[in-house]
C-alpha cells in the first residue's frame, strides 16, 4: 500500500490540514494562461531570502525561478477563486518554509493569508511517488488547492475557532472550493475516483454529505497530532507531514470525500446554471447558523426543482455521470 503523507500548515491561530497522497508530476493544466510581468525582487536581509512581488501578492523564497512558479500557480488559483466567488482575493504572501520567519517583514495589510510551503514541493520539477488518490495529485494542483482553501476562509467563509478546519464552512464546500482550483489532469482523476466510489456502492446520500465532517478532522488521532503540532508550533507558520496510516483512517474515505466534494460542486454548478453558486451556498449555508456540519441548509430547497428531493437527483446525476465517463462499472454494483 502505498504510504499517505499529511501537510500540516498552521497559518497564525489558523491550521489547515492538506492530506497529500498520490502526487505525480503534470504539466501545464492552467486555468488561465499565466501572466508573465517582470518580477520586482529586494532582499530581505543581507544573507536572506528574496521577496518576490508579484500582481496578487509576495513570493519568499531564494530563486527567481521558484517565483515563477509560484506566480503562476496564484494566478490560476487567483483566475478560478474570481470564477467562483466574483471577487479578488487581496493580497498575501507564498513564503518557502525555511524562510517563513520573514513572513512578518511584509506589511499586515500585503498579507491578507500566508501559504508555507515546503521546499521539497516548491516548484514542479520534484515528482513524488503516484499512486491512488489522496489530497494532492502534483504539485501545481496542490499548491493552487491550499491558496483557495486560504482565500475561501480569507475572503467568504472565515474561520471563528481556533483549531477547526478551514472556515465555518461546512466541510465539504471548503474542500469544493478548492477542489475548483486543480489542474484539468488531477480534475479528472478526481471524477476517475467518483467513478469508483459510485461503482463500489459508497456514494454517500447528499443529505448526510452535505453536513459530514472531513474524515481526516473527525479522526480522534489527527486531532491529537493537531493539538501536539499547534502546541509545539506556538502560532509560528509550518508545515509538517506525517503518514496517514497512523491516523486510522480507511483509505479510501479521504479519497471519496474530495471526489464526492469535487462532484457535488460540479453538480450544483450543472443544475444551477450558476457558475458562481459555490458563492450562493457558502453565503445561505452559513448565514443561520454557526454550526454548518450539523445542519440541513436551505440551498437544497432553493435547488430543488420539481417534487423529487435534490438527494434524489443528485443520485441519479452520480449513476449518469458513471455511464458517461467510460466503461465504468456493472449496473449491479451501483448503490444509492
Ligand atoms: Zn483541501
Amino acid at each position: 500500500m502505498i504510504s499517505k503523507r499529511v501537510l500540516l500548515s498552521t497559518i497564525l491561530i489558523t491550521l489547515a490540514v492538506i492530506l497529500t497522497a498520490a502526487m505525480i508530476s503534470v504539466s501545464g493544466g492552467f486555468d488561465s494562461v499565466p501572466q508573465h510581468s517582470q518580477l520586482k525582487a529586494r532582499a530581505l536581509a543581507p544573507d536572506g531570502p528574496l521577496a518576490f512581488e508579484t500582481r496578487h501578492g509576495t513570493i519568499i523564497t531564494d530563486d527567481e525561478s521558484k517565483a515563477r512558479w509560484a506566480d503562476e500557480r496564484l494566478q490560476s488559483a487567483v483566475a478560478s477563486f474570481i470564477r467562483n466567488f466574483g471577487t479578488a482575493p487581496g493580497r498575501g504572501v507564498i513564503i518557502e518554509l525555511p524562510y517563513v520567519s520573514y513572513a512578518k517583514a511584509i506589511p499586515k495589510a500585503q498579507r491578507r493569508w500566508t501559504l508555507p510551503w515546503m521546499s521539497r514541493y516548491f516548484g514542479s520539477g520534484d515528482a513524488v511517488k503516484a499512486g491512488p488518490g489522496g489530497h494532492h495529485f502534483d504539485n501545481d494542483s496542490g499548491m493552487q488547492h491550499e491558496l483557495n482553501h486560504l482565500f475561501f476562509t480569507a475572503g467568504v467563509v472565515p474561520s471563528t475557532k481556533p483549531s477547526q478546519y478551514g472556515g465555518d464552512a461546512p466541510d465539504w464546500l471548503d474542500e469544493a472550493a478548492a477542489l475548483t482550483a486543480e489542474s484539468p489532469e488531477a480534475k479528472a482523476r478526481r471524477r476517475a475516483d467518483f467513478r469508483r466510489q459510485v461503482c463500489a456502492g459508497r456514494l454517500v446520500p447528499l443529505e448526510r454529505f452535505i453536513v459530514q465532517r472531513h474524515p481526516l478532522i473527525a479522526s480522534p488521532a489527527m486531532q491529537k497530532f493537531i493539538a501536539e503540532r499547534r502546541a509545539a508550533a506556538k502560532g509560528t507558520p509550518t508545515m509538517m507531514t506525517i503518514g496517514a496510516n497512523q491516523l486510522g483512517v480507511p483509505q479510501h474515505a479521504l479519497q471519496d470525500f474530495y471526489a464526492q466534494s469535487a462532484a457535488v460542486a460540479e453538480f450544483v454548478a450543472e443544475i444551477s446554471g450558476d457558475p458562481r453558486i459555490l458563492s450562493r451556498i457558502a453565503q445561505s449555508a452559513t448565514a443561520a447558523s454557526d454550526r454548518p456540519n450539523e445542519r440541513y441548509p436551505s440551498w437544497t430547497d432553493d435547488l430543488t426543482v420539481g417534487d423529487q428531493p435534490l438527494g434524489t437527483q443528485f443520485a441519479t446525476w452520480a449513476r449518469a455521470s458513471v455511464r458517461a465517463g467510460g466503461p465504468g462499472c456493472a449496473a449491479s454494483r451501483i448503490v444509492n
